[in-house]
């Protein structure tokens, strides 16, 4: 399906929120941009999006969102440059994942043009909001759900896709203490881990209360078989450095394919570190902890892009990772951001200009 830019309808705001927000003082995802993109799938096509003013949305209390959850998500990031030229990072992998968490729920898959051409009309529109601080960018939120109505446990006949856009600071601030699961799943063999379907995160609030009540930040989570293998955490895939290779998990359907987890890959390799995608045992990272081959542990996903972990906590014992001078996390990240704010040459092709 073929759509232009000129396509895509704006209704102005006729107000603007943008001078009561504090750009240097950002949390992350908490204001939102003046105008928001809205398309509807009705009668088994979705409507050429629109962007309208930011507004809450009126839903039948029937709406299956309510009562069988069919909900996606995405996450990504618009970033400036000093010359205030726009960017994305891989914006058409986000859209692909959409479409793979959208089937997976039984949500019909949106066109790539409607994606592409929704987003990028909406940022240009948006363009100001994007805060230029370092660390700082406005954070995209495209996402999807059953506005349909019915009590039959049954798919909706009807969805809305939006996109939000939230200007936002560092996602996290400084090392997490991570508590690696032993009793809770998030995700099962032939399960829904590997979609960005919003039940996953409920579901997960629960045993990170338990983690943060005993002073974790969050929860490495492990095979629902029997704790044995090293996952991901809540919205971020994991890293663990032993000795100087740079292990992480295979994806597969209880693990997200982040798009930063892919791109880490590519650069870890690109730097000549040795890199290794296999199942990792809890027991062989203990062991490292425990005879100095521990060297690093980081989540990396969008919103944090590497989040460094201090500690970890297992079976009642808390092992504590050394302060390295020269991390991979860190050589990594200044590697990744500089793609992603245009400071550095992007052979990969990851980088998408906006406007
Ligand atoms: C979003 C997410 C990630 C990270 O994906 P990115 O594409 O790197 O942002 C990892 N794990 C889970 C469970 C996620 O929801």
């Amino acid at each position: 399906m073929e759509v232009q830019s000129k396509h895509i309808a704006i209704e102005k705001s006729t107000t603007t929120k943008i001078h009561e927000v504090d750009f240097n003082n950002l949390s992350f995802g908490s204001v939102y941009t003046d105008h928001m993109l809205v398309s509807d799938y009705k009668n088994g096509t979705w409507s050429v999006p629109k962007i309208i003013p930011y507004q809450p949305i009126a839903l039948d209390p029937a709406s299956k969102i309510f009562h069988y959850g069919q909900s996606i998500f995405e996450g990504m990031k618009a970033y400036k440059d000093p010359e205030g030229q726009v960017w994305l990072f891989r914006p058409k992998d986000n859209h692909a994942r959409l479409n793979k968490s959208a089937e997976r729920m039984a949500i019909p898959e949106l066109p790539q043009e409607y994606f592409m051409e929704g987003l990028t009309t909406l940022l240009e529109l948006e363009k100001d909001w994007i805060p230029q601080s370092p660390g700082s960018s406005l954070y995209v939120r495209p996402f999807m759900f059953a506005s349909g109505t019915g009590l039959h446990a049954s798919p909706a006949d009807e969805y809305k896709f939006l996109i939000a856009l939230a200007p936002s600071g560092a996602y996290f601030s400084g090392k997490v203490k991570v508590l690696i699961e032993e009793t809770y799943a998030r995700a099962a063999n032939g399960g829904v881990g590997y979609a960005k379907a919003g039940g996953n995160y409920a579901a997960q609030f629960y045993p990170t209360k338990l983690a943060t009540d005993q002073g974790y930040q969050q929860v490495i989570w492990t095979d629902d078989h029997n704790h044995e293998y090293i996952e991901e955490a809540g919205a971020m895939n994991i890293f663990i450095r032993i000795n100087d290779t740079l292990l992480t998990a295979p994806t597969s359907d209880r693990i997200l394919d982040g798009i930063t987890r892919k791109s880490i890959l590519e650069l870890a390799e690109d730097m000549g570190i040795e890199t290794e995608v296999r199942k990792i045992k809890v027991s062989e990272v203990v062991e490292a902890a425990e005879n100095g081959a521990l060297k690093e542990m980081f989540g990396a996903g969008t919103a944090a892009v590497i989040s460094p972990i201090s500690a970890f906590g297992y079976k009642g014992e808390e092992y504590v990772l050394p302060e390295l001078e020269h991390s991979y996390a860190s050589t990594l990240k200044t590697k990744i951001t500089d793609i992603q704010y245009n400071r550095a040459e992007d052979k990969f092709g990851w980088r998408y200009r906006v406007c």
